[in-house]
């Protein structure tokens, strides 16, 4: 008898290949339905994700070690950041509804919008710094796109970078950058280096160089800072983490994800 899995099959060969796809499949249908991804996926409507490379990013190796805690908290880090779910404010006054005030927090750097995982990064008072990092990274990826084309070199490379929807300015989230921020890897970017970088290897080496010089350079800054943000106010009206500690002990079943609610765990030290 051969074995089957609801009308599919047969199962009697690979079946450890078998579940891996299935599994996947599940994954992403639970991950396009996951309302936290709501925003980014309406993002991605206007800037298309290359799904397969954002898949090579989040999984690739952090800190090439084969086993570190660095590396697992890096890689943490970039899955809630892909899922919406770093501990802002909004989510802390969620888990921690009797510790937080009721009612929107606004972010204390603009005064004036309320403070999420969409709104790091593109807070307007941040935006200049944002323009200026993102200008800086252009610089270093076209350099290293000059010297790993494998193209005929009459194509103008700076030409084609400097025309790139990724490093047009910044004035508000409806941007390619807002996916890269959530460590999506935007269609765009893909397009851009294939251009110039025919091998396969070396055209994803090029797209992790440029997503970790992101990642260096913009995004876990603008983490910090609003770690740093959110700590000056947490410390104001003196939400400590032993209250956070002594909250979980005591409404162990409400908190669904303690150890994500305190931004010192989220690289801040590293
Ligand atoms: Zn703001």
């Amino acid at each position: 008898m051969v074995p089957t899995f609801n009308l599919n099959g047969p199962l009697e060969k690979d079946l450890r290949k078998w579940s891996k796809n299935t599994l996947e499949c599940y994954n992403m249908l639970s991950t396009i339905n996951n309302s936290s991804n709501a925003y980014l996926f309406n993002k991605a409507r206007t800037h298309p994700i290359d799904w397969h490379n954002t898949f090579l990013w989040i999984k690739c190796n952090n800190d090439n070690t084969i086993c570190s805690n660095l590396n697992d908290k890096i890689t943490g880090f970039k899955i809630k950041s892909f899922n919406h779910t770093l501990p802002t404010s909004d989510l802390q006054q969620r888990n921690y509804p009797n510790l937080f005030p009721p009612g929107p927090i606004n972010c204390t750097a603009c005064n004036n919008l309320v403070i999420n995982n969409a709104h790091i990064g593109f807070c307007p008072t941040h935006l200049t710094t944002l323009n200026n990092s993102l200008q800086h990274i252009k610089e270093a990826f076209t350099l290293r796109l000059i010297n790993t084309s494998d193209v005929p070199s009459s194509m103008d490379i700076k030409a084609w970078v400097e025309r790139s929807p990724i490093f047009s300015p910044v004035t508000n989230d409806d941007h390619p950058v807002y996916l890269i921020l959530h460590q999506c890897v935007p269609s765009t970017l893909t397009s851009l280096i294939k251009m110039f970088i025919k091998n396969t290897k070396n055209r994803q080496s090029m797209i992790i160089f440029f997503m970790e010089l992101f990642f260096k350079d913009i995004t876990r800054p603008f983490w910090k800072l609003h770690s740093s943000l959110m700590h000056a106010w947490k410390k104001a009206r003196n939400i400590t983490r032993k209250k956070k500690v002594k909250y979980r002990k005591k409404n162990k079943k409400g908190i669904s994800a303690p150890a994500s609610d305190n931004p010192t765990n989220q690289l801040s030290t590293s």
